[in-house]
């Protein structure tokens, strides 16, 4: 494993290959990230992680600082999976420069997180924006954890002609059923299991909701999660998941997405 922390040496290496299969991460690395990287090795093409955090993408500083780091253990982690390329840049190596394309920000990106954290999505696509044009990759390899961010970068890409193609990957849960998180390292045993019964809720609540949508009552259920242990909910909405229209119907391929905090750790999912 090749490790790089500047862009120019990065480009002399890579850009001789025949196309990079490109994972990228904010690191404090997990089994969802792990799963990334698995898949992108089957491409048969080189395999680059990224390990950056992007300070643009946090609309509060104390969050920004409080991200999981640990950086020493997820480079003995890549080294055992044994990827080709890790590129840890600097904030000026990614943000010294002007990229050709400007960013496309599709209007969905105003829902959901979009909503709650202001700025966040502007800040995800102008790193993507960035790292796509430093590495060229053939594959971009992203979780449907983060759905919104997927469907948001997909559509950036489409518009942009870029000849990167996205793997959706699926979700990978711990075994109490909450996805994996860099976030989750920052919860004790007792909010972990509070994630988990939420979880649990919502996971019988779709199947219920399917059945009959009138159960789907929001002030309800908001008032379940804060009983069940959150502290806030920031959003939980159905959407279809192709289309990304809001279901009115319980007929329809939807899925459940929610944000909400436990403290001051705030996490998201879909089911
Ligand atoms: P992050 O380091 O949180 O920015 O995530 C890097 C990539 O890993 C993104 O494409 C995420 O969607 C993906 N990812 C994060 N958690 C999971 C998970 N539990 N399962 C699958 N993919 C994930």
């Amino acid at each position: 494993m090749k490790i790089f922390k500047d862009k120019h040496t990065l480009q002399k290496e890579i850009l001789k290959n025949k196309g990079i299969s490109f994972v990228p991460t904010m690191g404090g690395l997990h089994k969802g990230h792990i799963s990334l990287i698995k898949k992108s090795k089957k491409s048969k093409l080189k395999t680059l992680v990224s390990i950056f955090v992007n300070p643009k993408q946090f609309n509060k500083k104390v969050d920004f600082r409080s991200y999981p780091r640990n950086t020493r253990r997820d480079i003995k982690q890549l080294k055992k999976l044994n990827i080709d390329y890790l590129y840890i840049p600097t904030y000026k190596d990614i943000y010294g420069f002007k990229p050709k394309n400007k960013v496309y920000l599709d209007k969905f990106s105003k829902k959901l997180c979009g909503k709650f954290r202001k700025g966040h999505f502007e800040g995800v696509l102008n790193v993507v924006n960035r790292f796509i044009e430093i590495i060229k990759p053939r594959y971009i390899f992203l979780g449907k954890k983060d759905y919104q961010q997927l469907y948001l970068i997909k559509k950036h890409i489409e518009k942009k002609k870029i000849k990167s193609k996205v793997i959706e990957c699926k979700t990978i849960r711990e075994d109490n059923g909450i996805a994996c998180s860099s976030r989750n390292s920052n919860l004790n045993k007792k909010q972990k299991k509070v994630a988990s019964y939420i979880f649990n809720y919502l996971t019988k609540l779709k199947k219920k909701i399917k059945k009959n949508y009138n159960l789907f009552n929001i002030n309800i259920i908001k008032k379940d999660l804060i009983n069940l242990g959150a502290s806030k909910v920031d959003y939980l909405e159905n959407y279809n998941i192709e289309s990304f229209k809001k279901i009115k119907k319980p007929n329809k391929k939807f899925n459940l997405f929610f944000a909400y905090y436990i403290n001051n750790t705030r996490l998201i999912d879909n089911i």
